[in-house]
């Protein structure tokens, strides 16, 4: 595994490839110089000569000394290689065995736009506790491109990339049957793959969701059983969903769901409104924690907390958006004209789609012969691509519902259509995974996660693998790599 020591940085050159690996090494760092020439070689005559130059040889050794140390200490903890544990249980390379239930449990939380850092907002004592006694992303969870809700959440689940499993914005059209999807189509012919609820039901195990993108979604052996299926219903209080999740451990042992969903809507609702630095944003990370809280409390309290395997994510992150920062199609008009039938999503996802009879590849040529002439406003913070022409790192290609031509965004920048009297700012997701600001949070905690350990950064698509891993049962192929859960997991005894 390579470093990643990008929290000062906000583009990332490394992104794991597909067998977890990630390309930047740390080697420059060992490489220090003591450039002292070295007294020995020379005569000496006086005694003092001499004296100096022990005193000096020794200064040498001892600055070479700490040197060492320091480098070895900060590489270990700049995780140039997933950190040795830091804590009393650093020894512990097995998982803990189960003390009450009769088999691996996963509940996988999502609070939605949980952009990486927002942990530290405000005090948040319950995911600290996760934390330090589990398993962290230490710079966080990469999102899959487009960095937005539904592609995101369902490559987490499948361990697809939004080309593969289907779902490859939250709004889209069919091009071969001019059918649209919105974040309301249930029909399976959508939602391709295999989420982890239907293949723990195709197990002959039961699963439970509250709440996911295409949990709701007939597949397989699920059918979105009652009871253990919620329907999305934003206004069902957050108390609610955590305490129906900790009702399952009432039932008896072989009835307790092995996989369990659980969704929030925060606080990616309230970064849309006002960007990720407003006291909003704090207030919602807090009242996070406190679900969490009720979440631990309520295990601890049926003596299942140690057992149960908390797998707590973000979908993506955020950031602050202005009017400043905004692109219109019309002042390429002179170029080229798009009209808005041809354009699928503006921002920060820009798709066109042009009638048949026209070259996307020339579209393409003039869109961005205008955004570089210097004479459209903020142009040069939009690119067009066909999308075969994509950093192929994005994997935002292999399907016909993916539309030909793509504009990347640089973070923060809006495309719309006309210039308007609407004038506002917010915050915004959907941007390159690379950006920093879209990153998310990864925490593990339970008996298959090493108590405070840190990994280095990893795509989600990762986590399909890590849950068939810890419920030990037979995945499906994914865009995941087979090796990653055991970078991550502790072996099981
Ligand atoms: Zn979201």
């Amino acid at each position: 595994m390579g470093s990643d020591s990008a929290l000062s940085s906000t583009k990332l050159a490394q992104i794991p490839t597909q067998e977890g690996e990630s390309h930047t090494p740390s080697t420059a760092l060992l490489s220090f110089s003591t450039d002292s020439s070295d007294p020995s070689n020379r005569s000496q005559k006086h005694t003092t000569t001499i004296f100096i130059s022990l005193l000096l040889i020794t200064c040498i050794a001892l600055s070479a000394a700490s040197a060492f140390a320091f480098l070895f200490f900060s590489s270990a903890s700049s995780s140039s290689s997933p950190a040795p544990p830091q804590t009393s249980s650093s020894l512990q390379t097995t998982s803990r065995p189960l003390t009450k239930l009769n088999h691996p449990v996963v509940i996988l939380i999502s609070s939605d736009g949980f952009r990486f850092g927002y942990q530290f907002k405000t005090p948040t004592p319950n995911i600290h506790r996760l934390i330090a006694n589990g398993t962290e992303a230490e710079t966080g969870l990469i999102p899959v491109f487009p960095t937005l809700t539904f592609p995101n959440h369902y490559s987490i689940v499948t361990g697809l990339y939004p080309a593969y499993h289907g779902i490859i914005n939250n709004h889209f059209v069919d091009p071969i049957t001019g059918e649209v999807f919105t974040m309301r189509s249930h029909e399976p012919k959508w939602w391709l793959g295999e989420p982890v609820w239907e293949t723990v039901a195709n197990q002959g195990l039961r699963a439970a969701t509250y709440f996911w993108p295409g949990s709701e979604v007939h597949k397989g052996s699920w059918n979105c059983p009652d009871g253990f299926c919620m329907f999305y219903n934003g206004s069902v209080p957050f108390e609610e969903r955590v305490d129906k999740i900790l009702s399952y451990f009432d039932l008896p042992s072989a009835e307790i769901p092995v996989f369990m969903t659980l969704y929030f809507e925060d606080p990616d609702h309230q970064g849309h409104q006002v960007g990720p630095d407003d006291p909003a944003i704090t207030e919602a990370v807090a009242g996070i924690d406190k679900m969490i809280g009720r979440l631990i409390n309520g295990l601890e309290k049926r003596g299942v907390f140690e057992d149960v395997h908390i797998i707590m994510v973000g979908d993506h992150g955020m950031v602050g958006t202005c009017d400043k920062k905004l692109i219109f199609l019309d002042d390429l008009a002179p170029w080229i004209e798009i009209p808005a039938e041809w354009v699928q999503s503006y921002t920060p996802l820009l798709a066109v789609r042009p009638p048949p009879g026209v070259a996307p590849g020339s579209v393409v040529g003039k869109i961005n012969e205008a955004l570089q002439s210097g004479k459209v406003q903020n142009g040069k913070h939009l690119k067009v691509y066909l999308k075969e022409e994509l950093p192929s790192r994005l994997q935002y290609s292999a399907s016909d519902r993916i539309p030909p031509i793509i504009g990347l965004l640089e973070e923060g920048f809006k495309v719309e259509q006309k210039r308007t009297q609407h004038q506002e700012c917010g915050g915004e997701h959907g941007y390159d995974n690379a950006v920093f600001s879209m990153r998310t949070i990864f925490i593990g905690h339970g008996p298959q996660f090493a108590k405070g350990r840190k990994v280095p950064s990893f795509e989600n698509v990762q986590i399909y693998n890590l849950v068939t891993s810890i419920l030990k049962i037979q995945g499906a192929p994914n865009n995941g790599s087979l090796s990653f859960p055991g970078s991550v997991l502790l072996a099981t005894s």
